[in-house]
């Protein structure tokens, strides 16, 4: 006889008074469904409960299934009264005691037939091995050994409900709770998969079958027959032979849930299988996985160029100072000083002055003026830059051709120029013009030679003069426009500023002149690049919180669209943590995704932008910085989206669209 009959062991399942109402809220009102149903149902029973369409049956199993809350009376599961559990605790008793079978099948679209028989196992924690196995020798078993690598889609309803069946065995189904399991399908389907749950029945699985359908219910060993929420005929057949004992009877159900309802599985399994899981879903829509990734791809791309096409121009900023010296310079000139606006001179003793200054290593007079230069019969205005012979080294000017005019050539006040390598071509085209003469506002001047070119327009297309002979010669002055300093070592020249400014106050008995410094320029640059960074930053900032909204939109929408499947998966066992790491991990994954596409377009169009002479210097910070902070804003644009998933009601979630 069957074990779960004897006295002392109590019912597996056993209701008192059990009531259920629908709505109530908001000022709907609310209807009573189930009136108070008392019912107790041993370990290896098959039941099947009958009942006209809308006596309350589905509602009725949910409520047995752990899928829905009574709203009054007591449901013990192996005498524990389940009302005082929590939400894992029920996702732990429905992974472990029950096997759900639904009309609609309810497997999960995107997976194949062993995939969507597998999930009840993923919650249990069971080893990917053993799980790929077992779902295998299950669907051999249902007769669908060659539909593993199926999708549901590719499936008849038949086959559809057989998948269903092996997934409510995953983990053990010692409880089979089938919500009308014939109705979507044709009679010779119905009838194996009765005949399927009547085996299962005869090995020892407790069977719960809800059905409209009298035939359906004449297999069962028992029938209880509901009638607007209540129970209005419990008839027992004659007992079956040859029935295997339970495969799971009270007893040993209460010995088990006193063990813990932990999860077996590590953090890490958890992480690979909801990444698994992740992967597979994504990859199922990914022309729209595509389309949200844009954002973040787009966010980091243009990070990782505009930072490199940054510091490339910085760098070469720097370096065409440092290539006229401009790291080494400062230039001191007269300013407006007294409350009248008077403005201060400069002369050829405050050079002298400041030559002899500490760390100075050049100071000469500069003066600039237009003159008109007429040379090989042309006449052209042209930039007149006069300055002490030491201009070759202050301005890191190297000769294409003769010399530079010399400390002789200055103190003579000699008229001997020096041309700039555009100016030169101008007016001599090529040729050399060392050795020619040049007419300066008239004054007769001999070319002694010509610079190479700078690489600066303004450094090219000039003529150089000693100042000595411009200022008596053709500018008309003897003050100095500027004074040119190049000093030793750049980091001293706070120091030297100060030098500078306390000689010259003394010597003109005030403060009439500015000193401007190049160093500090270059520091200012810095300062610059350090703002253009922030800017940066800021930009990236906001592409990463629109690709971060497209990434919160798609899962929000995930969830809409997937609230059947989040309810499949917590029918089987999945706690709320599992459907949040879910969620989660796909939000993580578009990012991911979208951070690895992000770097390499940047690194390729930097690239490309190297081969169109753009100057690029990547960041492996810049790169690095712009990845991380992809990935984060998968993190937390999908925490809400995840959040709610979890949240959701299986009931609610199972009858969602
Ligand atoms: P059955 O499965 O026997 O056809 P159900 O249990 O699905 O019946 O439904 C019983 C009654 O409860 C029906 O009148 C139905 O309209 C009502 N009902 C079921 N689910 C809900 C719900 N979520 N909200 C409000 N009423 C519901
Ligand atoms: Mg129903």
């Amino acid at each position: 006889m069957v074990a779960a009959n004897e006295p002392d062991i109590p019912p597996l399942i056993e209701l008192h008074g059990l009531r259920k109402s629908y709505g109530g809220q908001g000022g709907e009102p609310s209807v009573e469904v189930l009136h108070g149903i008392d019912l107790a149902i041993h370990a290896g029973e098959f039941v099947a409960i009958v009942g006209a369409s809308g006596s309350g049956k589905s509602t009725l199993m949910h409520i047995l299934g752990c899928l829905d809350r009574a709203s009054a009376g007591t449901y013990r599961f192996a005498g524990q009264d389940i009302s005082a559990f929590g939400a894992d605790e029920l996702a732990w008793l429905r992974r472990e005691a029950f096997g759900f079978v639904f009309q609609g099948y309810h497997l999960i679209r995107t997976l194949d037939a062993s995939h969507n028989v597998q999930v009840p196992a993923v919650y249990a924690g069971t080893p990917a091995e053993s799980r790929r196995e077992r779902a295998q020798a299950l669907l051999e078993r249902l007769g669908l050994g060659d539909r593993a690598g199926h999708r549901p889609g590719q499936l008849s309803g038949g086959q559809q409900q057989r998948v269903s069946i092996a997934r409510a065995l995953m983990n053990g189904g010692h409880v089979i709770l089938a919500d009308e399991p014939t109705g979507a399908l044709d009679s010779r389907s119905g009838t194996e998969v009765m005949a399927l749950l009547r085996e299962l029945a005869d090995a020892g699985h407790t069977i719960i079958v809800i059905t409209h359908d009298a035939q359906v219910a004449a297999q069962a060993r028992r029938v209880v027959r509901i009638s607007d929420g209540r129970i209005v005929e419990d008839r027992a057949g004659e007992p079956a032979a040859g029935v295997a004992a339970p495969s799971l009877d009270a007893r040993h159900f209460m010995a088990r849930m006193a063990r813990g309802v932990a999860h077996s599985a590590s953090w890490w399994v958890d992480a690979r299988e909801a990444l698994g899981s992740a992967w597979r879903t994504l990859w199922v829509s990914r022309f729209r996985t595509m389309l949200t990734l844009l954002g973040i791809v787009i966010g980091v791309a243009s990070v990782i160029v505009l930072m490199a096409v940054g510091q490339g121009t910085s760098e070469q900023t720097l370096q065409k100072m440092a290539a006229f010296g401009d790291t080494h310079r400062m230039s001191i000139r007269p300013d407006t000083y007294g409350t009248r606006g008077l403005r201060g001179v400069l002369t050829e003793a405050d050079v002298r002055l400041v030559a002899e200054l500490p760390n100075v290593d050049i100071a000469m007079p500069f003066l600039t003026g237009g003159a008109m230069l007429r040379a090989n019969g042309t006449d052209s205005s042209t930039a007149l830059w006069s300055m002490g012979h030491q201009g070759t080294r202050l301005f890191n000017w190297q000769l294409a051709r003769g010399v530079f005019f010399s400390a002789e050539d200055e103190a003579n006040i000699a008229t001997v120029a020096v041309l700039g390598s555009a100016a030169s071509e101008r007016f001599f085209a090529g040729r050399s013009p060392v050795g020619d003469y040049v007419l300066l506002d008239s004054v007769p001047f001999r070319v002694i030679g010509e610079l190479a070119q700078t690489g600066e327009p303004e450094g090219d297309n000039l003529v150089a003069i000693p100042f000595s002979t411009a200022s008596r010669r053709v500018l008309g002055t003897r003050h100095p426009g500027l004074i040119q300093v190049k000093v030793h070592e750049p980091e001293r020249i706070g120091r030297t500023v100060a030098e500078v400014t306390a000689a010259l106050t003394e010597a003109h008995g005030l403060k009439d002149f500015a000193i401007a410094n190049n160093p500090a320029r270059v520091r200012q640059h810095n300062e610059a690049t350090r703002q253009q960074s922030l800017l940066l930053a800021l930009i990236a900032g906001i592409s990463l919180v629109v690709g971060g909204i497209g990434i919160m939109n798609i899962m929000l929408m995930a969830v809409k669209e997937r609230t059947r499947e989040i309810g499949i998966r917590m029918a089987t066992g999945a706690r709320q943590r599992d459907i949040q790491r879910q969620f989660l991990t796909e939000a993580v994954l578009v990012s991911l995704v979208g951070g690895v596409a992000g770097v390499a377009i940047g690194l390729a169009i930097g690239v490309a932008l190297i081969y169109a002479a753009v100057p690029v210097i990547f960041s492996i910070r810049a790169m690095g910085l712009a990845f991380g902070c992809a990935v984060a804003t998968g993190l937390v644009f999908g925490l809400m989206p995840a959040r709610q998933a979890s949240r959701l009601d299986p009931v609610v979630a199972l009858a969602g669209e």
